[in-house]
């Protein structure tokens, strides 16, 4: 994070960016922050299954940028790819919208249902890796000011991310159940806000240093596939391929959660069986698979936001202010404000660090994300300790765990994903930042399966380990993210050595 080069002037495309990403996480988050209460209340769900439905759902959301990037680099560009992905989520949303409509209606909204979502994990695949790597397109290679950039670009996404879910739960999540679809709808103008925004300035405004455009398609792609409808309903088509995993990972067979780990094994076996690695290349890939690994712990625990830590927000969370009931959807909010008003803190520690020549490993900052994390669920344990079921906590238990786990995601979310452009070898830079995304796939896939361990009265066990109540529940985090954090702790020494 440099700060004196947000003082320099930045290109207007990176504020282009900034509106498009940012009105897309408000209709992400939006939309998130009341997906559970939605299928609880509303379609009857139990919270196992709807646990279950958001871990497949971002699972797959984490997963789909990989074909996007793909395909854009190949076919589309970044720019058509963008646009297409963003019209193919708000027409998500507005299936979402129809969906909640009809409620109570399950022959009509549970396929609507599915379909909304299917068009939200398609689209994402295509917005999502296309307009961060244009980011770092609107500079010279090597410019200083690209983290800046990335910092400001971060601000988006949580600016974002914090408006979202308020504006989402101040409309449909009301305590009446017909409501939720305003918070559809909601996401849906967001994201046609995030689509004007591009179609207006992006010919004009996302250039190169030298003023010539960027993320255009390469030259010789067919013409008849860089047409939007075309792509609209190639991204459907997606969508139906999506539903359908979504769907049988749900009902049939659980299999997203194998799928994932024979990706990454390939991945691992295509680069370390690549002849023209040297050792020391070789090094530094495997300290890009520690991390990896150590981040899955890391995202299962943190993303339990959007499912069980909302399941408790809105039962077991006294939120009666006397002249106002907060929605539960708000606190999904609290990570990204957080963020906003957190990171110049942390930001000005690791200078400060740095000055004294203290500053940290990046794996040593990783492991604090993660103890960050363990603390924060201990301090919710702490305030959830012996009390009896149907009773509600104060609030505060919630905010200061939200803040702690915010620490901790600035330790280890921006520093992890600078270690993959600094140590990944130029011939798999990409095949590697496909190892970042599909961890985070598979650890929201996991928070799904921890989340539906969530205390419902019967006593369930995960790996022998029994959960009776909320305490012993936040417990399973504590141990989890601690040990995780411990043995990183551990290796970082013999990570850094790798590094260098
Ligand atoms: N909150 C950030 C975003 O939405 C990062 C989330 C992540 O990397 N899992 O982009």
């Amino acid at each position: 994070m440099n700060q004196t080069a947000t003082q320099q002037g930045h290109p207007k495309g990176l504020y282009v960016l900034f509106a498009t990403e940012m009105w897309e996480r408000f209709n992400y988050y939006g939309m998130r922050a009341i997906l559970v209460l939605f299928l609880v209340k509303a379609m009857a769900f139990n919270q196992d299954a709807a646990s279950q439905v958001y871990g497949s759902y971002t699972g797959l959301v984490y997963l789909t940028p990989l074909f996007g990037g793909y395909i854009a680099d190949r076919y589309w560009g970044n720019k058509r790819s963008i646009i297409a992905g963003a019209l193919v989520m708000a027409i998500g949303e507005f299936i979402l919208f129809f969906c909640g409509h009809y409620y109570d209606n399950a022959a009509l909204a549970m396929p609507l249902f599915y379909t909304g979502l299917g068009c939200m994990i398609a689209g994402n695949g295509f917005f999502k890796p296309n307009i961060s790597s244009m980011v770092g397109q609107l500079y010279k290679k090597g410019d200083s000011k690209i983290d800046a950039a990335y910092t400001i670009f971060y601000m988006g996404i949580n600016t974002g991310g914090a408006l979202g879910p308020i504006v989402c739960g101040f409309f449909g999540d009301t305590g009446n159940n017909g409501d939720f679809k305003w918070a559809f709808l909601a996401g849906g103008i967001a994201m046609l806000l995030s689509v004007i925004t591009q179609v207006i300035f992006q010919k004009k405004y996302l250039v190169d240093a030298d003023g010539a455009s960027i993320g255009d398609a390469p030259k010789g792609a067919p013409t008849l596939f860089l047409k939007i409808p075309v792509m609209v309903g190639f991204l459907f088509l997606l969508s139906v391929v999506t539903i359908a995993l979504v769907y049988i990972d749900i009902n049939v067979v659980s299999y997203l959660f194998w799928l994932l780990i024979a990706c990454i094994l390939l991945i691992a076996f295509i680069i370390f069986s690549d002849a023209s690695l040297d050792a020391l290349e070789k090094k530094k890939v495997a300290v890009l698979f520690t991390v990896s690994f150590f981040v899955i712990f890391f995202w299962s625990a943190f993303e339990q936001a959007g499912a069980s830590l909302t399941f408790f927000a809105s039962e077991n969370t006294q939120r009666d202010l006397g002249f106002y009931v907060v929605p539960a959807s708000f606190f999904q909010s609290l990570n990204s404000i957080f963020v906003v008003t957190l990171a110049p803190l942390v930001a000005w520690v690791w200078i400060k660090l740095g000055k004294a020549n203290r500053e940290p490993s990046s794996p040593f900052k990783m492991a604090m994300g993660l103890m960050l994390l363990a603390l924060g669920y201990l301090w919710i344990a702490t305030g959830v300790k012996g009390v009896g079921a149907g009773i509600k906590v104060s609030m505060i238990w919630l905010i200061g765990m939200y803040m702690m786990h915010t620490f901790g995601e600035l330790c280890l979310s921006p520093i992890g994903l600078s270690l993959f452009n600094k140590l990944a070898p130029v011939k798999f830079a990409s095949l590697l930042m496909a190892v970042w995304f599909t961890a985070n796939a598979f650890a929201n896939k996991f928070a799904g399966v921890l989340s539906s361990l969530y205390p419902d009265g019967k006593t369930t066990y995960f790996v022998g380990y029994a959960i009776a109540n909320l305490y012993d529940f936040f417990i399973l985090f504590v141990i989890m993210a601690g040990a995780a954090a411990t043995i990183l702790f551990l290796l970082a020494r013999k990570l850094k050595t790798m590094m260098d």
